[in-house]
């Protein structure tokens, strides 16, 4: 039987920030009902049964808590969740536990040295940027020095595995600002980081007041994109997908299931899940969950077609041997010679091994991938 990974989402932050999309809510008095709602949740799966009756019966081997902001939570709550996980799943001795974290968090030690205790081994910090005035556009409270000492702190409780977050695109960046982060991200060690474009979502603030905003265009975007890319490549930090970087080994093990279309399963308002071929989520309204909604069917996921598109984000991209192994085929030729076209535009390379897409290509996936998948010969596929 396949393992599992487990999603939890978090959905309680301390503000909106302007460009915020994520479903959160800033209301502490929902704190202790959500963590017992989410421990019952774990212990009978009544809401995820219908799609997820094997569940309890798969070795779970990560676990992700994302937000909204788990470290505003707390890690009482954190341990809580953990303690339930232990009790309904086997959980794998090597397993990937994460947990996000604002660096603003007031009492970052007390929370690792919990987060620590109850099994977490790895956090992602919402840095942004480590410029000030950046992130105060960004209405992130917490400055440069409170990501340091975040990050001591987080060190100091045995959590050395941290990824930071960077943001690409932000108003007014420079190559210069960008650069500065880049730089604090390699100078602090750390052995992932996650890069983000900025995209401008509709109901945020920054949506609302574009106009006034001095963001960098499509081709400083681009260029911003190639300048970390290149620099973080250059300073050990390799990049594995789109949007993250590594050292070796010490790749997202959670995040890496989306891209392989393992399985996992999502719990709270907003988690999506991938169980059994199917592929459900929850609605974005923690009061439904409270009440017990269940999750709907969104459809199927598994097929070709879904492989290819997660695959290609990965800089190892879409192999002979991965192929044939999950789908007992190779790479369709109608879709070896659509990528082949782009090689000589330098955005896919193509070899004997399979189809990778190059930065400059990642740039234009979207557009790419629809293309490669339009062109495939159905009766090439399974
Ligand atoms: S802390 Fe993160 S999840 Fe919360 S509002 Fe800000 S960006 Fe969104």
């Amino acid at each position: 039987m396949d393992t599992l990974g487990l999603y939890f989402h978090i959905p309680f932050c301390k503000g909106k920030c302007p460009y915020c999309d994520f479903y959160s809510l800033a209301d502490k008095s929902l704190y202790t009902a959500y963590k017992e709602a989410v421990c019952e949740e774990i212990k009978t799966l009544s809401r995820c049964r219908e799609f997820a009756a094997d569940a309890h019966k798969r070795t779970v081997d990560t676990v992700y808590f994302g937000g909204g902001t788990p470290s505003e939570w707390g890690a009482e709550n954190i341990r809580c969740v953990l303690q339930a996980v232990k009790e309904q799943f086997p959980l794998a001795a090597d397993a990937e536990i994460t947990v996000e974290c604002n660096p603003s968090t007031p009492d970052l030690q007390t929370f690792f040295a919990v987060c620590a205790e109850s099994g977490v081994n790895r956090i992602s910090m919402g840095m942004q940027s480590a410029v000030d005035s950046e992130r105060k556009k960004l209405g992130r409270r917490a400055n440069a020095a409170d990501v340091r000492a975040a990050l001591y702190a987080a060190k100091n409780a045995g959590i050395s595995d941290c990824s930071l977050d960077l943001m690409i695109g932000i108003p007014d960046q420079t190559a210069e600002s960008l650069q500065q982060s880049l730089q604090f991200l390699v100078d602090s060690q750390v052995p992932h980081a996650s890069v983000y474009l900025l995209s401008v979502e509709e109901g945020t603030f920054f949506h609302k007041n574009q106009s006034k905003l001095n963001l960098p265009d499509e081709d400083t975007a681009a260029s911003f994109y190639l300048q970390t890319v290149d620099f973080l490549n250059n300073n050990g930090l390799q990049q594995y997908e789109i949007s993250n970087f590594a050292r070796p080994g010490y790749e997202s093990r959670h995040n890496t299931r989306y891209w392989e279309q393992k399985e996992y399963l999502g719990i709270g308002p907003a988690a999506h899940s991938f169980l059994n071929g199917k592929r459900f989520g929850f609605t974005r309204d923690i009061h439904a969950f409270l009440q017990g909604q269940p999750p709907a069917f969104c459809d199927d996921g598994g097929d070709f077609e879904e492989y290819v598109m997660l695959r290609l984000r990965l800089a190892k991209g879409l192999t002979q041997t991965d192929c044939r192994q999950k789908f007992s085929i190779g790479i369709p030729p109608s879709l070896l010679q659509a990528a082949a076209k782009y090689e000589k535009l330098n955005l896919i390379k193509c070899g004997s091994q399979g189809i990778q897409l190059t930065p400059q290509g990642f740039l234009v996936s979207n557009m790419l991938i629809a293309d490669l998948l339009g062109n495939i010969d159905p009766t090439e596929v399974p």
